[in-house]
């Protein structure tokens, strides 16, 4: 049901979902169900959900549909997609929301021939994402965890409930039960993990940086910091080229063989930074072979965090955390990483061949996520937590943060993005997401033109990893840098919670040229529920909901893996829709078959995926012997690489769902340099060769951006990009004001506002689910107690949160636990009147309210009248939490009802009404049908079927009966 991606088992009674539990054995949630999860039986039942497909008769907006059947759904979605396709396939935009099939839908995009394609990682935690990949070869999340059971410190920055959101749980019951570790929250909002950390730091929003650098000046000062984990495991020692004003300037300096450069202290030679002989010196210049000057990138890192301005009295005011505070925190952890050594008694091997008796580690743990992520200076803090975490040597050691596989990867790990040519009928000679190493992947035309729709990969934001979907409506509509045909969506709420400044993309998505005709052509869209966007539609294809289709969750997306080993899993259907409605990656194969993509169609048209998502999950190989799923391939012995196995999909359901290897324990640590780790990685197929993974302190990749900002170079931005480039590509990490808050600080906007994700919703979806609405139907804005004494707020009070670019009317409660500087909310409760199958009274549409309506998708004007999108400039993350405000309460009148209201949609047409009053399970009772027993429950969650000795109800793994699953199976 969301990205947590937990294990679960579905109890049926007859063809009625009756229970849903966790899957015990599962490696992501080991039988723990949030809110959410237990509540899946309604968002299953939900009377959202679509029915049919659905072409649009009237007006956009106004929700006036036709129902039709399938062939003609995909007819006339092939027709435009094929009409683009053959004249310019870039005038698609295919982007896609939080769904867990990236893999399939890139590689469709790929061979259908657009650039134009993305899934929401742009508008979510991109930062967090480029930042590490760039940094250390892996980031946060599916990327990386804690060590839970060794460290003895932790520090979650800006962490809510939602992402990862179980394991996490599960992680700091077991650190809090062990007595022996601190865990701190850097949060602006004491909600979720905060309310339960041992130290609560409310930081103010976008000063995270700030205060990781004064950590870091700290220690520095202290010298209390890893030096050989520095030398032998990031390019500390690497030297960099000092000429300023030359185009080397800033370069590594490299041996003929391209080989990184080192100055060896003992033998007073510049040496192969690899060299395990060499005593690398980390501070002090010295002359290259060719008479360049050059100094250790740490002594640069060094300089910059050692000068006041990072020191803790310098922050202390902006930050909101007093000086001495920093001091203390800086010296906890600096007691936990070098006075609380962990060691665990496991030979292993790094890749010079040095044998360790022992696994030494530094335990302090960290993880970070959307709070430090959302702002437009994100990039460069989450590089800050990654420099702070190598300078403790605390990353993949025993009590620190540690990699899941397949990372780490290179940093960065490629391939590059795809793009350059786009022709008619001709797939895109790569993925077109990737990871550009210098100005001369950008996808730019010789003018520096972008060549993408929403400008990722462009001179304005160089690397935007995942796209940037929350300006996709905006030029699409502005035909900015050109226009489109099709705009195709999935799974993502763009008509509401998902963009910002909802009344204007609602203007984009309706607004018409003089001809009559929409300024986007035609917008295709799937969902599984009538969301705000579904009237916004021109052809709607309805979704199936979690339980009805298959799904995997797999290493080539974002995968379940723990730092244990690899692990990816399986989704199956459980129920048969009982409504006219397709799984998506079904209706995407098929199209790419009518449309004859490439690798989905053969020669004579057939269909290569006659199956469906799950024909693609098991025969599908990007590689050879690489497919979706890397368990039980070939014979059914082998897994990463190996043949196609017609029984894959069988093993992984006589398996619980998932497969998993676990590492030996040599290989569980130090994967970034461990022989035997790296080996198993080639041979899986996730690094190019089993060369040591040097973490990348000094970022050259950014430095080729800021010499090409300098003059030098073939490609060099625009010259109204040059300062804005030079800036922001720094090679080391540096802070700076998120761009809203320097543009519109002060007086007139004093607060920030930002929001949570409840733990008991997912983004939009949880808004129309019966049980989880009973926890919470509406937001209230929560203020400071000063902050709302200062403005005479009382609880229940209405106030005007007013930005530079809107207001919006909400009710006030007020709390301590939340930074005096910044108001929030929850995230996505609002709703729009007559969606999600609500009544027009709802509380969600009458008392809830969004943010989304006052953020701006861009900034102020430059001199010359351009607007950048609100985001980061390095990746284009869009930065939702740089919103500034100011409040003002309501006068009597105003009270009542939030605001702004939007007109009410109709019902979509066709779609069943919903029922006054749920009665859901009233069927089950015993008194009324006389069953319910025990033996009438069968266990289909994951279709294994028990020899009648096997029967019973074994505690934790539910009812169990030898009777056959029943249940659909596609
Ligand atoms: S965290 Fe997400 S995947 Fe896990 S049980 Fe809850 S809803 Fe399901």
């Amino acid at each position: 049901m969301c990205a947590c991606r937990c294990g679960i088992r579905v109890h049926l009674q007859g063809d009625k979902v009756r229970y849903i539990e966790g899957n015990p054995d599962h490696p992501i949630n080991r039988g723990v169900l949030c809110a959410k999860g237990s509540a899946g039986i309604m968002q299953h039942t939900s009377p959202a959900r679509l029915h049919k497909p659905l072409l649009r008769v009237g007006e956009r907006g106004a929700g006036e549909f036709r129902e039709i059947e399938w062939d003609e759904a995909l007819a006339t979605a092939a027709d435009w997609l094929g009409e683009v396709r053959r004249t310019d396939p870039k005038k698609l935009a295919f982007f896609t929301g939080r769904d867990q099939s990236q893999s399939l839908t890139g590689w469709w995009a790929k061979q259908f021939g657009t650039l134009n394609y993305a899934a929401h990682g742009g508008f979510c935690s991109v930062n967090m994402a480029a930042a590490g990949l760039y940094t250390i070869g892996g980031s946060f999340w599916e990327f990386g965890e804690p060590d839970w059971e060794h460290t003895r410190y932790l520090m979650l920055f800006g962490v809510a409930e939602d992402h990862d959101s179980n394991p996490i749980k599960m992680g700091l019951g077991r650190l809090k039960t062990r007595g022996n570790a601190k865990f701190v929250s850097i949060n602006p909002t004491r909600t979720g993990y905060s309310a339960i950390a041992d130290e609560w730091i409310g930081i103010r929003p976008g000063t995270d940086g700030l205060f990781v650098a004064a950590l870091i000046h700290e220690l520095l000062r202290a010298e209390q910091i890893d030096w050989d984990y520095l030398a032998r495991y990031t390019n500390a020692h690497w030297l960099v080229i000092q000429v300023p004003g030359e185009a080397q300037n800033g370069r590594i300096a490299r041996s003929a063989e391209g080989e990184p450069l080192c100055f060896d202290g003992a033998k007073q030679a510049v040496r192969r930074a690899s060299d395990t002989d060499a005593a690398p010196r980390l501070v002090g210049a010295c002359e290259l072979p060719n008479g360049r000057r050059a100094v250790p990138a740490f002594q640069l890192m060094a300089a910059r965090f050692l000068s006041h301005e990072y020191a803790p009295d310098t922050v202390a005011a902006a930050t909101g955390i007093p000086a001495a505070q920093i001091r203390r925190i800086a010296a906890e952890i600096a007691n936990a990483a070098f006075r609380q050594t962990v060691e665990l008694p496991v030979p292993w091997t790094d890749t010079a061949g040095r044998r360790h008796d022992t696994m030494v580690g530094r335990p302090v743990a960290m993880h970070a996520m959307r709070g430090i992520s959302a702002h437009s200076n994100g990039f460069h803090t989450c590089r800050m937590i990654h420099l702070l975490q190598m300078l403790l040597g605390a990353i993949d050691v025993p009590g620190g943060f540690r990699f899941k596989p397949p990372f780490p990867r290179p940093c960065p790990p490629g391939p590059k993005p795809s793009g350059h040519t786009v022709a008619p009928d001709t797939p895109l000679d790569g993925m077109p997401l990737g990871f550009p190493t210098g100005p001369e992947d950008l996808l730019v035309d010789s003018d520096g033109t972008p060549k993408r729709i929403d400008k990722a990969f462009s001179w304005e934001y160089p690397l935007a990893a995942h796209g940037m979907m929350q300006m996709v409506i905006h030029n699409a509509w502005a035909g900015d840098p050109y226009p489109i045909d099709v705009l195709f969506l999935y799974m993502a709420n763009m008509g509401w919670n998902s963009s910002m400044n909802v009344p204007e993309t609602l203007r984009y998505l309706t607004d018409k040229r003089a001809d009559g005709s929409y300024r986007i052509p035609r917008i295709i869209y799937s969902d599984a529920y009538s969301s705000e966007t579904v009237a916004y539609a021109d052809l709607v294809l309805p979704d199936t909901t979690y339980l009805e289709r298959w799904d995997c969750i797999s290493l080539l997306d974002r995968p379940i893996c723990s730092a244990e080993g690899p692990a990816d899993s399986i989704r199956q259907p459980v129920v048969k829709p009982d409504r006219d409605v397709r799984p998506f990656q079904d209706v995407l194969i098929d199209l790419g078959a009518r449309l004859r993509l490439p690798g989905f169609a053969k020669d004579d048209g057939a269909a290569v995926f006659p199956g469906g998502y799950a024909d693609y999950m098991v025969n599908h190989e990007r590689a050879p012997g690489i497919g979706p799923l890397a368990g039980w391939r070939g014979d059914g012995d082998s897994h990463g690489r190996g043949a196609p196995n017609p029984d894959q999909l069988q093993r992984y359901i006589d398996n619980g769902g998932f497969w998993q290897h676990h590492l030996p324990a040599e290989q569980t640590y130090f994967k970034h340099a461990n022989r035997a780790y790296l080996e198993y990685a080639q041979k899986m197929g996730w690094i190019p060769n089993a060369e040591p993974i040097v973490m990348q302190l000094y970022s050259e990749p950014l430095q080729k951006f800021r010499l090409a900002a300098q003059g030098h170079g073939e490609v060099q931005p625009p010259e109204a990009l040059r300062q804005r480039i030079e800036h922001a590509f720094d090679p080391l990490p540096i802070w700076y004001p998120p761009f809203e808050e320097a543009a519109f600080a002060g007086e007139d906007f004093p607060l920030h506002a930002v929001t949570q994700r409840p733990m008991h919703m997912y983004h939009s979806w949880g808004g129309q689910n019966a049980w989880l609405r009973q926890i919470t139907a509406r937001n209230r804005l929560f203020v400071h107690v000063d902050t709302a004494a200062r403005l005479g707020l009382a609880d229940d009070d209405w106030a005007w949160i007013v930005s530079p670019h809107g207001r919006v009317k909400a009710q006030i409660k007020r709390l301590h636990g939340v930074n005096p500087d910044t108001v929030w909310t929850w995230n996505a409760i609002g709703k729009r009147r007559g969606t999600w199958s609500l009544d027009t009274d709802a509380p969600e549409a009458t008392k809830g309210f969004l943010l989304n309506h006052i953020i701006s998708e861009l900034l102020p004007a430059r001199a010359d009248g351009h607007r950048y999108a609100n985001a980061d400039p390095v990746t284009g993350q869009a930065a939702w939490y740089d919103l500034r405000v100011r409040l003002e309460k309501c006068v009597s009148s105003e009270a009542g009802g939030t605001a702004p209201q939007f007109a009410s949609v109709p019902p979509v047409t066709a779609q069943p009404p919903a029922p006054s009053v749920l009665r859901y399970g009233a069927a089950f009772d015993r008194r009324s049908t006389g069953v319910g027993t025990e033996d009438h429950l069968e266990w289909v969650g994951n279709r294994r079927e028990y020899a009648a000795s096997d029967s019973g109800v074994r505690p934790g793994h539910g009812n169990r009966t030898d009777k056959p699953a029943k249940g659909s199976v596609p």
